[in-house]
Protein backbone atom coordinates (compact mmCIF):
# COMPACT_ATOMS: atom_id res chain seq x y z
CA UNK A 1 0.00 0.00 0.00
CA UNK A 2 1.12 3.40 -0.63
CA UNK A 3 2.53 5.41 2.41
CA UNK A 4 0.58 8.46 3.02
CA UNK A 5 2.06 11.72 4.22
CA UNK A 6 0.90 12.71 7.56
CA UNK A 7 -1.26 15.29 8.73
CA UNK A 8 -0.47 15.34 12.40
CA UNK A 9 -1.43 17.32 15.59
CA UNK A 10 1.82 18.82 17.31
CA UNK A 11 2.11 15.96 19.67
CA UNK A 12 5.78 14.64 20.97
CA UNK A 13 4.49 11.18 21.65
CA UNK A 14 2.21 10.83 18.41
CA UNK A 15 5.40 11.84 16.29
CA UNK A 16 7.86 10.28 18.01
CA UNK A 17 6.14 6.93 17.78
CA UNK A 18 6.17 7.56 13.90
CA UNK A 19 8.97 6.49 11.58
CA UNK A 20 10.24 7.75 7.73
CA UNK A 21 7.20 9.15 7.49
CA UNK A 22 6.55 12.47 5.69
CA UNK A 23 4.70 14.85 7.96
CA UNK A 24 2.98 17.65 7.99
CA UNK A 25 2.48 19.25 11.50
CA UNK A 26 -0.09 21.24 12.96
CA UNK A 27 -0.03 24.01 15.65
CA UNK A 28 -2.41 26.59 17.03
CA UNK A 29 0.45 28.66 18.20
CA UNK A 30 2.93 30.53 16.75
CA UNK A 31 5.07 29.86 19.76
CA UNK A 32 5.01 26.46 18.51
CA UNK A 33 6.53 26.41 14.80
CA UNK A 34 10.11 25.85 15.33
CA UNK A 35 9.66 23.87 18.17
CA UNK A 36 7.70 21.52 16.04
CA UNK A 37 10.05 21.90 13.09
CA UNK A 38 12.18 20.57 15.10
CA UNK A 39 10.92 18.07 16.73
CA UNK A 40 9.77 16.12 13.60
CA UNK A 41 13.27 16.59 11.89
CA UNK A 42 14.89 14.95 14.51
CA UNK A 43 11.97 12.34 14.71
CA UNK A 44 13.36 10.26 12.49
CA UNK A 45 10.16 11.63 9.79
CA UNK A 46 11.01 14.02 7.21
CA UNK A 47 9.38 17.28 7.46
CA UNK A 48 6.38 18.57 4.83
CA UNK A 49 5.39 21.43 6.68
CA UNK A 50 4.51 23.64 9.89
CA UNK A 51 0.59 24.14 9.29
CA UNK A 52 0.02 27.22 11.57
CA UNK A 53 -3.70 27.88 12.41
CA UNK A 54 -4.11 31.55 13.41
CA UNK A 55 -7.18 32.84 14.37
CA UNK A 56 -5.69 36.27 13.54
CA UNK A 57 -5.35 38.09 10.25
CA UNK A 58 -1.67 37.98 8.25
CA UNK A 59 -1.09 40.77 9.74
CA UNK A 60 -0.98 40.39 13.69
CA UNK A 61 0.73 37.00 13.33
CA UNK A 62 3.82 37.46 15.86
CA UNK A 63 6.80 36.56 12.48
CA UNK A 64 10.08 35.56 13.71
CA UNK A 65 13.11 35.23 12.31
CA UNK A 66 13.97 31.57 13.43
CA UNK A 67 11.41 30.34 10.57
CA UNK A 68 13.66 31.35 7.64
CA UNK A 69 14.02 27.53 6.14
CA UNK A 70 10.81 26.05 7.82
CA UNK A 71 8.35 25.18 5.09
CA UNK A 72 4.93 27.14 6.54
CA UNK A 73 1.65 27.13 5.53
CA UNK A 74 -0.20 29.57 7.71
CA UNK A 75 -3.85 29.47 7.86
CA UNK A 76 -5.22 32.68 8.69
CA UNK A 77 -9.07 34.31 8.46
CA UNK A 78 -7.69 37.25 6.57
CA UNK A 79 -4.86 39.22 5.21
CA UNK A 80 -5.49 42.02 7.77
CA UNK A 81 -4.91 45.78 7.23
CA UNK A 82 -1.98 46.20 4.77
CA UNK A 83 -0.28 49.46 6.11
CA UNK A 84 0.93 47.04 8.86
CA UNK A 85 1.62 44.06 6.73
CA UNK A 86 3.71 46.28 4.50
CA UNK A 87 6.03 46.33 7.29
CA UNK A 88 6.47 42.61 7.71
CA UNK A 89 6.79 42.34 4.03
CA UNK A 90 10.70 42.05 4.21
CA UNK A 91 10.50 39.55 6.45
CA UNK A 92 7.75 37.20 4.69
CA UNK A 93 9.37 37.14 1.76
CA UNK A 94 12.45 35.22 3.01
CA UNK A 95 10.76 32.47 4.42
CA UNK A 96 9.00 29.42 2.73
CA UNK A 97 5.43 30.53 2.95
CA UNK A 98 2.48 30.03 1.98
CA UNK A 99 -1.07 31.58 2.88
CA UNK A 100 -4.16 29.56 3.29
CA UNK A 101 -7.49 31.66 2.73
CA UNK A 102 -10.98 31.22 2.50
CA UNK A 103 -12.32 32.90 -0.83
CA UNK A 104 -14.07 35.57 0.39
CA UNK A 105 -14.62 38.57 -1.76
CA UNK A 106 -12.15 40.92 0.46
CA UNK A 107 -9.72 37.30 0.56
CA UNK A 108 -10.14 37.20 -3.00
CA UNK A 109 -8.93 40.74 -3.18
CA UNK A 110 -6.27 40.37 -0.57
CA UNK A 111 -4.41 37.00 -2.68
CA UNK A 112 -3.63 38.77 -5.74
CA UNK A 113 -2.27 42.39 -3.53
CA UNK A 114 0.13 39.97 -1.66
CA UNK A 115 0.96 37.63 -4.76
CA UNK A 116 2.16 40.78 -6.49
CA UNK A 117 4.23 41.81 -3.17
CA UNK A 118 5.85 38.38 -2.96
CA UNK A 119 4.03 36.11 -0.85
CA UNK A 120 2.77 32.60 -2.07
CA UNK A 121 -1.06 32.45 -1.44
CA UNK A 122 -3.48 29.44 -1.26
CA UNK A 123 -7.18 30.26 -1.75
CA UNK A 124 -9.54 27.61 -0.20
CA UNK A 125 -12.67 27.81 -2.76
CA UNK A 126 -15.81 25.86 -1.63
CA UNK A 127 -19.30 25.24 -3.42
CA UNK A 128 -21.87 27.80 -2.15
CA UNK A 129 -21.05 31.80 -2.31
CA UNK A 130 -18.19 32.38 -4.21
CA UNK A 131 -18.48 35.38 -6.27
CA UNK A 132 -17.06 33.04 -9.52
CA UNK A 133 -16.32 36.79 -11.78
CA UNK A 134 -14.02 37.71 -9.38
CA UNK A 135 -12.21 34.47 -8.64
CA UNK A 136 -11.77 33.99 -12.84
CA UNK A 137 -10.38 37.79 -12.62
CA UNK A 138 -8.00 36.17 -9.97
CA UNK A 139 -7.10 32.76 -12.03
CA UNK A 140 -6.38 35.46 -15.14
CA UNK A 141 -3.83 37.53 -12.98
CA UNK A 142 -2.72 34.45 -11.26
CA UNK A 143 -1.71 32.41 -15.01
CA UNK A 144 -1.22 35.10 -17.44
CA UNK A 145 0.15 38.32 -15.51
CA UNK A 146 3.73 38.91 -16.94
CA UNK A 147 4.36 41.26 -14.15
CA UNK A 148 6.96 39.20 -11.57
CA UNK A 149 4.21 38.09 -9.11
CA UNK A 150 4.53 35.28 -6.03
CA UNK A 151 2.36 32.00 -7.34
CA UNK A 152 -1.38 31.75 -6.04
CA UNK A 153 -2.83 28.05 -5.67
CA UNK A 154 -5.06 26.52 -6.59
CA UNK A 155 -4.53 27.81 -10.00
CA UNK A 156 -0.60 27.34 -10.23
CA UNK A 157 -1.35 23.94 -9.05
CA UNK A 158 -3.45 22.99 -11.50
CA UNK A 159 -1.43 24.98 -14.07
CA UNK A 160 1.17 22.60 -13.06
CA UNK A 161 -0.39 19.02 -13.46
CA UNK A 162 -2.70 19.61 -16.10
CA UNK A 163 -2.74 17.17 -18.91
CA UNK A 164 -5.72 18.17 -21.32
CA UNK A 165 -5.75 14.33 -21.75
CA UNK A 166 -6.87 13.48 -17.97
CA UNK A 167 -9.05 14.42 -15.00
CA UNK A 168 -6.79 16.62 -13.16
CA UNK A 169 -7.79 15.80 -9.11
CA UNK A 170 -6.26 18.97 -7.18
CA UNK A 171 -7.67 18.71 -3.52
CA UNK A 172 -4.04 18.04 -2.69
CA UNK A 173 -3.30 21.49 -2.66
CA UNK A 174 -5.25 21.41 0.30
CA UNK A 175 -3.97 18.44 1.66
CA UNK A 176 -6.69 16.71 1.04
CA UNK A 177 -6.10 13.48 -1.10
CA UNK A 178 -7.67 10.21 0.24
CA UNK A 179 -4.33 8.74 -1.81
CA UNK A 180 -1.96 11.10 -0.54
CA UNK A 181 -3.00 12.31 2.76
CA UNK A 182 -3.89 11.21 6.19
CA UNK A 183 -4.83 13.26 8.91
CA UNK A 184 -4.47 11.69 12.34
CA UNK A 185 -5.61 12.37 16.22
CA UNK A 186 -2.99 11.82 18.99
CA UNK A 187 -4.71 8.15 18.82
CA UNK A 188 -3.53 7.71 15.64
CA UNK A 189 -7.15 7.73 14.26
CA UNK A 190 -7.55 8.70 10.75
CA UNK A 191 -9.50 10.98 8.86
CA UNK A 192 -9.34 11.99 5.00
CA UNK A 193 -9.57 15.98 5.78
CA UNK A 194 -8.86 18.45 8.74
CA UNK A 195 -12.47 19.41 8.79
CA UNK A 196 -13.07 15.52 9.31
CA UNK A 197 -10.57 15.10 11.49
CA UNK A 198 -12.11 18.24 13.56
CA UNK A 199 -15.49 16.64 13.55
CA UNK A 200 -13.88 13.05 14.93
CA UNK A 201 -15.06 11.31 11.48
CA UNK A 202 -12.86 8.95 11.63
CA UNK A 203 -12.39 5.65 8.84
CA UNK A 204 -10.45 3.81 11.53
CA UNK A 205 -6.63 3.65 13.49
CA UNK A 206 -3.89 4.30 10.90
CA UNK A 207 -2.37 0.63 11.78
CA UNK A 208 -5.23 -1.01 11.13
CA UNK A 209 -5.77 0.97 7.81
CA UNK A 210 -2.40 0.41 6.58
CA UNK A 211 -2.87 -3.39 6.76
CA UNK A 212 -6.02 -3.72 5.00
CA UNK A 213 -7.16 -0.67 3.57
CA UNK A 214 -11.05 -0.02 3.73
CA UNK A 215 -13.61 0.92 0.82
CA UNK A 216 -14.29 3.93 2.19
CA UNK A 217 -10.96 5.08 0.70
CA UNK A 218 -11.51 3.79 -2.62
CA UNK A 219 -14.50 5.24 -2.81
CA UNK A 220 -13.60 8.56 -1.62
CA UNK A 221 -11.63 8.61 -4.54
CA UNK A 222 -13.79 7.87 -7.06
CA UNK A 223 -16.63 9.84 -5.52
CA UNK A 224 -16.36 12.15 -8.86
CA UNK A 225 -17.39 9.88 -11.38
CA UNK A 226 -21.22 9.98 -9.24
CA UNK A 227 -21.42 13.50 -10.68
CA UNK A 228 -20.75 12.31 -14.57
CA UNK A 229 -24.28 10.24 -14.97
CA UNK A 230 -28.18 10.58 -15.30
CA UNK A 231 -29.22 15.15 -15.55
CA UNK A 232 -26.61 16.18 -13.43
CA UNK A 233 -25.36 19.12 -14.91
CA UNK A 234 -21.94 18.23 -14.51
CA UNK A 235 -22.09 15.85 -17.08
CA UNK A 236 -22.46 18.19 -20.08
CA UNK A 237 -20.03 21.02 -18.19
CA UNK A 238 -16.95 22.21 -20.09
CA UNK A 239 -15.31 22.54 -17.39
CA UNK A 240 -15.81 18.91 -15.99
CA UNK A 241 -11.83 17.49 -16.47
CA UNK A 242 -10.86 19.85 -13.64
CA UNK A 243 -13.93 20.82 -11.47
CA UNK A 244 -15.22 16.83 -11.59
CA UNK A 245 -18.71 17.91 -9.63
CA UNK A 246 -16.85 18.98 -6.35
CA UNK A 247 -18.08 22.49 -6.68
CA UNK A 248 -21.64 21.97 -7.32
CA UNK A 249 -24.23 24.17 -5.20
CA UNK A 250 -26.74 22.81 -3.52
CA UNK A 251 -29.59 25.49 -4.87
CA UNK A 252 -28.29 23.64 -8.65
CA UNK A 253 -27.45 27.27 -9.91
CA UNK A 254 -24.05 26.18 -11.74
CA UNK A 255 -23.68 29.30 -14.35
CA UNK A 256 -21.29 30.73 -12.33
CA UNK A 257 -18.82 27.43 -11.56
CA UNK A 258 -19.38 26.56 -15.52
CA UNK A 259 -18.12 29.65 -16.75
CA UNK A 260 -14.98 29.64 -14.35
CA UNK A 261 -13.54 26.28 -14.82
CA UNK A 262 -14.34 26.41 -18.82
CA UNK A 263 -12.32 29.60 -18.87
CA UNK A 264 -9.66 28.23 -16.77
CA UNK A 265 -9.51 25.35 -19.34
CA UNK A 266 -9.87 27.66 -21.91
CA UNK A 267 -6.47 29.79 -20.52
CA UNK A 268 -4.35 26.59 -19.69
CA UNK A 269 -5.24 25.68 -23.57
CA UNK A 270 -3.93 28.97 -24.48
CA UNK A 271 -1.14 28.96 -22.63
CA UNK A 272 0.05 24.93 -23.47
CA UNK A 273 -0.63 26.48 -27.08
CA UNK A 274 2.17 29.30 -26.46
CA UNK A 275 4.89 27.34 -24.70
CA UNK A 276 4.33 24.93 -27.96
CA UNK A 277 4.57 28.08 -30.34
CA UNK A 278 7.91 29.44 -28.55
CA UNK A 279 9.47 26.17 -28.40
CA UNK A 280 8.86 25.21 -32.03
CA UNK A 281 10.20 28.87 -32.96
CA UNK A 282 13.46 28.71 -30.76
CA UNK A 283 14.35 25.61 -32.69
CA UNK A 284 13.63 27.14 -36.04
CA UNK A 285 15.99 30.07 -35.17
CA UNK A 286 18.72 30.80 -37.61
S1 LIG B 1 -18.14 23.50 -12.80
FE1 LIG B 1 -19.26 22.02 -13.98
S2 LIG B 1 -18.58 20.07 -13.14
FE2 LIG B 1 -18.12 21.64 -11.64
S3 LIG B 1 -19.86 21.73 -10.24
FE3 LIG B 1 -20.15 23.28 -11.80
S4 LIG B 1 -21.39 22.25 -13.36
FE4 LIG B 1 -20.51 20.64 -12.09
Amino acid sequence: MNLRTLICPYDPELINGLSNREIGVRVDSASLVSRAAEMVRNSGNRLLCVILDSTQPVEAVPWEDAWKGIPILLTAPAAGEFRKLVHKLPLLKTLNLKIYLSATDENIRDARILSSLGVSCVLRIEAGAVDWEALTDLMTYALCARAPHAPIDPFDYIARKYDAREHLKWGGVYLEDAEKYFHLDKEKNVALSAKEALARQFIGRLDEIEKAEPEEIAQRADAWSRNFTGNSPCATCEGFKICMGSFRPEDGKTEGCKAFFSETIETLGELYAQKDRAGKERVWQL
